[in-house]
């Protein structure tokens, strides 16, 4: 089995977060051994970018989602940091401001969806709104209950248009969020870090976990599939993305472009 099928969610396949272990290293022995296959890893992933953005024909979107804590700075940090910024791109979704509101849940994320030959990273996105936006009721259910499809149907489109999507949740358990919040008071360095929010949000966690349990369950599709990442441990995390991003990325097959001028033709003086 591929590695990235381990850790993929099947298309209607019904989710259960507690049967999935937030530990486990799929056999990977220690540290060591992931940070080494790792560093191949980032290798491959510059060349795969380049490629990406040499051939220019189509886009990479990276969805990141987690509850507070879960380590999705920390994998952008470790994965992405390596990326050619030139045409790699993090987009942080924060509640929505007045604008933003006064249009339709989707109308911030597609104007800053990938362009050709681009990879971006969304830190939180659309899902915020089956998740956050449902545990709080912050519009009725009869509103958010109809976003599965119309996210599905968006992320349609989007594969249809070229852009290749792949959706990663890092599954961290309560007890790790618990020791990971409890640094933000205790650490200095981490103090800018602690926000109310966060300590308020973690009351809400079985909430939170049904909430992504049905959009892990709905929104997993062919063209945009979920995974699952046991992301207690940090070097696991970032190692098994690496790997699930160069098996995916390779297999697109991608090409460099042909020359637009005759080469032969060329003078060098
Ligand atoms: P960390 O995981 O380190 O705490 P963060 O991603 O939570 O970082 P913050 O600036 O603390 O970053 O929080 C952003 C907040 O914006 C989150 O609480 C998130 O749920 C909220 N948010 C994002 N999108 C929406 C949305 N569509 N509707 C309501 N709230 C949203
Ligand atoms: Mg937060």
């Amino acid at each position: 089995m591929k590695f990235s099928e381990r850790f993929r969610v099947e298309p209607g396949q019904k989710i259960t977060l507690a049967r999935r272990d937030p530990d486990d290293t799929a056999r990977l022995p220690d540290k060591k051994a992931a940070h080494k296959r790792m560093k191949q890893n980032l290798k491959r992933l510059s060349e795969l970018q380049y490629l990406l953005y040499a051939e220019n024909k189509r886009s990479v979107l990276i969805v990141l989602q987690a509850m507070d804590a879960g380590g999705k700075d920390g994998t952008i940090r470790r994965v992405m940091g390596p990326l050619n910024p030139q045409s790699c791109k993090v987009i942080s979704f924060k509640t929505p401001n007045e604008e933003e509101l006064a249009h339709d849940f989707l109308w911030r994320i597609h104007r800053v969806a990938p362009r050709k030959g681009e990879i971006r990273i969304f830190n939180r996105s659309h899902y915020e709104d089956v998740l956050i936006v449902r545990v709080h009721s912050l519009v009725p259910k009869s509103v958010w209950s109809k976003r599965y499809d119309q996210i599905n149907a968006f992320e349609h489109i989007l594969a249809e248009n070229d852009t290749h999507i792949l959706k990663f949740y890092l599954h961290i358990s309560k007890d790790e969020q618990y020791q990971r919040l409890k640094a933000r008071l205790d650490d200095p360095t981490k103090h800018w870090k602690a926000s109310q929010a966060d300590f308020d949000e973690r009351k809400y966690w079985p909430d939170y976990t049904r909430a992504y349990e049905e959009a892990l369950s709905r929104c997993s599709t062919n063209h945009a599939p979920w995974f699952i990442i046991p992301a207690n441990k940090k070097w696991f995390r970032n190692f098994a993305i690496s790997q699930i991003l160069v098996e995916h990325l390779s297999k697109l097959r991608m090409k460099f472009p042909k020359p637009t001028a005759d080469l032969s033709k060329i003078a060098l003086e």
